[in-house]
């Protein structure tokens, strides 16, 4: 008799033949065989306690090894809480495959136990969602689900497993192996359009090179490093596309970025939309009349909110190398001494000098600047930043560097609070697989924090040294201290007078990491401060939290524009 399969070992082995190597989840009836069945062919099972974190936790690590992670869920609610995942990884362009425990064979629309329509309710967040009609079909539908998850533009897709299927046995010579799809095809841009670009470029008064999280997720950063410093030509990353060249290269114009965006002339755009995060690509944030050189793997995307004059359709590492040789031919450089490079690094040195005296102030409570400044001198070059919350995220970018590529993780395009301690859960699980040992810091605002904080478990069980810093200023965007507090408490009723935006303050979050094993921390100083993080820098068995009690009224400093405007439109 020939051997016998069940439908999970079919699963597992199936993601394991498309070189899906990380699967995140939480099991249950019906989907705990699949789990041990993933272990069994050589995948890496994560068990996680919430099914969004998993689903963040999966597609990160797709976005970070360039083949999905595999998020695991139970049907109905299990299915409904990955949802948040896939639609954060649809929208950052990151593959995942989400593999859904369902109600069995011919009874949906029964009233089963946990049942959904779960195929159509993933419609909307994936790019592809189905159900095997057979244990014999498995195979090419996980194959096709691993595939369009990577082809194209990068997204979530989803497989529905029937709860009977789960256990249900096939020979396995009735199942057609499928082989491991290969890597997505690679285009270039169209020869004329790359001309075209390339004379545009040469033409350009102040010419900008914006990278995105594109070009982190296509590896471009050998081919944009060479073509950065053959042109000469300033750079702004996105703030995932920091790290794809590091933030001290002398062509970033980060700290210079308002008036970068303002006055450019020509913008060669790669891998990144002109959505809310580029403010759309229009006034008053940029010239009217700007330029833009688009690159990217999508059709669709090409003109979005501003017609490019030219669009380069393609793979970004591919497309670069192509403007290298076009640049390259005649020796061209963008002169360093321009007036444009002069206003740059005016305004560079102007922002840094702000930036320091916020930095240097001594005041306890601590402000944001001060926070970050002693961090970033003592964070390691390599360490990968996940980090997230609304001050804490957009003043951290600011002052935390990135030095490579695909080092920085965030609330990405969705703006999603929440997905930190995933990210950097994923993050750990793949530099522990890879042996490269390279921190990973998880700086979180408070608010953030809550949203997954019981994931602290799961680093403390799977030994994870992830660094967590909770920049904990008693609430969401601002919090009240400790005596208002009280004075609120004897007034009334705290439902109907406590603003929305506080929290409980001084939380102490640090006691939730060594609840379960894990080092805590509370700080008030800076002195505490840097003594904490060299302890957790220094500690590689197990993850530490770093509680940093700052002032709940600090701000960032003042801003040119007020955020996501959008006046004209
Ligand atoms: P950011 O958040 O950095 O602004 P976005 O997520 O908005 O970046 O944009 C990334 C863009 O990069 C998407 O439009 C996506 O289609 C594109 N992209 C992803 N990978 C590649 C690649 N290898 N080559 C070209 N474009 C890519
Ligand atoms: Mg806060």
């Amino acid at each position: 008799m020939d051997e016998e399969v069940t439908g999970a070992q079919l699963i597992a082995e199936s993601l394991k033949a498309q070189k899906v190597e990380y699967m995140f989840g939480i099991v249950g009836v019906p989907i705990i065989e699949v789990a041990m069945a993933a272990q069994a062919a050589g995948i890496k099972y994560i068990g996680m306690r919430n099914e969004q974190a998993a689903c963040y936790a999966a597609s990160a690590t797709g976005y970070l090894t360039g083949r999905p992670g595999a998020c695991l869920v139970v049907s109905g609610p299990g299915l409904i809480h990955a949802l948040g995942g896939m639609a954060n990884a649809n929208v950052n362009c990151w593959p995942v495959v989400v593999i859904g425990g369902s109600s069995d064979q011919n009874q949906e629309t029964a009233g089963a136990f946990q049942e959904f329509p779960q195929v159509e309710a993933c419609r909307l967040y994936s790019k592809f969602s189905a159900r095997p009609s057979s244990l014999e079909a498995i195979p090419s539908v996980i194959e096709k689900a691993v595939r369009t998850s990577m082809y194209g533009r990068p997204g979530a897709c989803y497989v529905d497993i029937a709860g009977d299927m789960v256990n249900a046995k096939v020979d396995r010579s009735q199942v057609r192996v499928v082989s491991c799809c290969p890597s997505p095809p690679v285009s270039l841009a169209d020869h004329s359009a790359i001309t075209e670009a390339v004379s545009v470029l040469k033409a350009a008064k102040r010419p900008l090179i914006i990278i995105g999280k594109g070009a982190a997720y296509g590896r471009a950063e050998t081919s944009l490093r060479e073509f950065v410093e053959m042109s000469g030509l300033p750079f702004l990353p996105t703030p995932m596309g920091k790290g794809v060249l590091p933030d001290d290269h002398p062509n970033c114009v980060a700290a210079a970025r308002s008036r970068a965006l303002l006055q450019a002339d020509v913008v060669l755009l790669l891998g990144a939309r002109l959505n809310w995060m580029l403010h759309f690509g229009q006034p008053p944030r940029f010239d009217p009349n700007v330029k833009i050189l688009q690159v990217d793997l999508c059709p669709e995307e090409m003109g979005n909110n501003v017609r490019p004059a030219v669009a380069l359709l393609g793979d970004i590492n591919a497309i670069v190398t192509q403007l290298l040789e076009g640049v390259h031919k005649d020796g061209w450089k963008y002169p360093s001494d321009t007036e444009w490079w002069g206003t740059l690094k005016d305004k560079i040195a102007a922002n840094a000098k702000i930036s320091m005296a916020m930095a240097l102030q001594s005041t306890v409570p601590m402000n944001y600047y001060t926070v970050f400044h002693h961090v970033s001198q003592l964070l390691p070059q390599d360490c990968i930043i996940v980090s997230e919350g609304a001050n804490t995220m957009d003043i951290g970018r600011t002052m935390l560097n990135n030095y490579l590529p695909r080092h920085r993780l965030d609330a990405g395009t969705f703006g999603t609070m929440g997905v930190g301690l995933g990210f950097a859960i994923a993050a750990a699980a793949v530099e522990r697989s890879e042996n490269r040992n390279q921190r990973i810091v998880c700086v979180e605002g408070d608010s953030a924090f809550g949203f997954s904080g019981m994931e602290v478990e799961t680093m403390c069980r799977y030994n994870l040294p992830v660094v967590i810093i909770v920049v904990n200023n008693n609430g969401i965007y601002s919090g009240v201290d400790p005596e208002t507090w009280k004075e609120m408490e004897k007034m009334g009723d705290l439902t109907t007078i406590a603003p929305p935006v506080t929290l409980l303050p001084e939380a102490r979050y640090d006691e939730v990491m060594t609840a379960f094993g894990g080092r805590g921390y509370l700080v008030r100083t800076v002195e505490e401060l840097r003594n904490a993080l060299q302890q957790s820098l220094s500690d590689w068995e197990k993850p530490s939290l770093i509680n940093v009690l700052i002032d709940p009224s600090s701000d960032r400093k003042q801003q040119e524009f007020p955020w996501l405007t959008r006046s004209n439109l």
